[in-house]
Parts: structure tokens; C-alpha cells; sequence
């Protein structure tokens, strides 16, 4: 199963390695806290769009409507307006 299935049974990490190196002589050295943590932003996402290329961004001005970007690892929403948009090619010249 995957790791998310076996961690939604109740599984902890160490059970994971132990089922993953079954028949191994598993011994924890040591434990990290760990959390989810995104390093996603406005500026990173706008160098995404600087990427996709000005003739892109300008058919998207064009377009005269803004445009939302989502993470997909976060599900954050990024809206960029025609005037950041404007911006961005801009500064991008
Ligand atoms: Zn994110």
C-alpha cells in the first residue's frame, strides 16, 4: 500500500520501515519532527509565468481577464490580474 494508506491505518513510521525492510535488523538511530511545509509564493509563482513566455503572457492580456494559478502541492490560489500581468512582461522585457 502507500505510504498514505498505511499512515491513514494508523501505521508510524517506524512500522513503515519495518514493513518496507521486513526481514531487515531494523534499528532507529534517530527521530526528526517533520510537518508539511510549502515553499511555494507569489514571486516564485510569477517566475513560473515569466517562463511560459511573453507571446503566452500577452495572449493572456489580451484575454483581459485575470488568471488563477494553483499549487499543486499546497492548493494555494495565486490570482494575477491583467495589471500584474501587464507587470510582469514588463519587467521581463
Ligand atoms: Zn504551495
Amino acid at each position: 500500500p502507500s505510504v498514505t494508506t498505511m499512515l491513514e491505518d494508523g501505521n508510524r513510521p517506524e512500522d513503515i520501515i519495518c514493513r518496507v525492510l521486513d526481514g531487515m535488523d531494523v534499528e532507529i538511530m534517530d527521530k526528526v519532527p517533520t510537518m508539511f511545509d510549502c515553499s511555494c509564493s507569489k514571486e516564485r509563482v510569477e517566475k513560473a509565468i515569466v517562463s511560459i513566455g511573453k507571446e503566452e503572457i500577452q495572449s493572456m492580456i489580451d484575454e483581459g481577464e485575470p488568471i488563477e494559478v494553483n499549487c499543486h502541492f499546497c492548493n494555494s490560489h495565486y490570482i494575477f490580474t491583467v495589471d500584474d500581468l501587464e507587470h510582469i512582461i514588463q519587467r521581463s522585457r
